[in-house]
């Protein structure tokens, strides 16, 4: 993968390619994002780059060095991904054995540590040490949720690297290009982490109708919306929509979402712009705080199903919760 491929992060993109322009690599980078901000595809492609025959600021995809890259094969990348819960102290000692050998070739050893937050004390200990001094020339990425999840000691031994909390818009492009229904498209990667989840979401059958089903509900009048709720629950429970109500509840969310976007001109922002003329009215009937509460209602619904509360229970809580926000 090239950086040419990568939708998205473009202000990390620019900070990799700039420092393999100017000749500047740091031992250690720190890629500090949630999951599905492509922090992975970021790393492999920075890794493809340093080793590329062609030289520049990005990958060819073509010569021997990449295509080892591509093929998961190379001999000086390597890979570490939590064995079980944690990153343990083993692991890294096996690493650092890897790569005190010499390189095959002679230039970088790069490694990628996944789930950088997870190692054990032991092993971000063990880890300090070689980052503190490293068997030149070796590149270290490490990827976490935050620059916090990882000791200090660590953070302040590494260049940090962003990601921006999954960039919605360029997965969108990326599925309208694909040909899914742009609205659909739009729902899912306000939904979903990342262009995989995003595209199998937008492929399920059931999520065109959960979405029609939320229009549905969101359109009745907020006042009254106890009784449709209820009304679409029993529809809800009548068909194989139940297994997905978590799913419903995260785009009744997004709808409450849209009543503030609405009030706060960010318009061309909704997952519902094709409702957007019926939502700006009906925004300004509450205040901005209250739709936020119902909204954080929804998604306190939708983390106690997927926490295997009853449906009907977490349901029951939020209506409660609705009436009085
Ligand atoms: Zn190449």
């Amino acid at each position: 993968m090239s950086f040419e491929q990568i939708m998205g992060q473009d202000r990390a993109k620019a900070l990799l390619k700039n420092a393999i322009a100017s000749g500047k690599i740091a031992h250690a980078y720190l890629f500090a994002g949630p999951s599905g901000s492509g922090r992975r595809e970021m790393a492999q492609a920075f890794a493809q780059a340093l080793f590329c025959e062609r030289g520049g600021n990005d990958s060819c995809g073509e010569c021997l060095e990449c295509r080892k890259v591509l093929h998961g094969n190379h001999p000086d990348l390597h890979v570490i991904a939590p064995d079980g819960a944690n990153v343990k102290i083993d692991q890294i000692r096996t690493l650092q054995r890897e790569l005190s050998y010499r390189s095959v070739q002679s230039g970088y050893k790069i490694y990628i540590i996944e789930g950088a937050e997870t190692m054990t004390v032991q092993a971000s200990n063990s880890l300090l040490k070689f980052l503190e001094e490293p068997p030149s020339p070796v590149v270290a990425i490490l990827l976490a949720p935050s620059a916090q999840a990882v000791l200090p000691t660590i953070l302040s031994r590494s260049q940090l690297i962003a990601f921006a909390s999954g960039d919605r818009e360029a997965l969108e492009t990326v599925l309208v290009k694909e040909g899914k229904p742009a609205l659909l498209a739009r729902a899912a990667v306000n939904l979903a982490s990342g262009l995989q989840a995003s595209r199998l979401l937008v492929e399920e059958n059931w999520f065109a109708d959960i979405r029609n089903v939320v229009i549905q509900l969101g359109r009745e009048n907020p006042n009254q919306f106890t009784a449709s709720l209820l009304q679409a629950q029993q529809q809800v429970f009548k068909t194989d929509l139940l297994e997905h109500v978590d799913v419903l509840l995260g785009l009744l969310a997004l709808w409450y979402r849209d009543m503030v976007y609405a009030m706060t001109d960010r318009h061309n922002q909704m997952v519902f712009p094709d409702q957007g003329e019926w939502i700006s009215k009906q925004a300004w009937t509450r205040s901005i705080s209250s739709w936020v509460s119902v909204m954080e209602s929804a998604l306190t619904a939708a983390r106690r199903i997927k926490a295997h509360v009853p449906p009907q229970l977490a349901l029951e809580q939020f209506l409660v919760n609705v009436r009085e926000g």
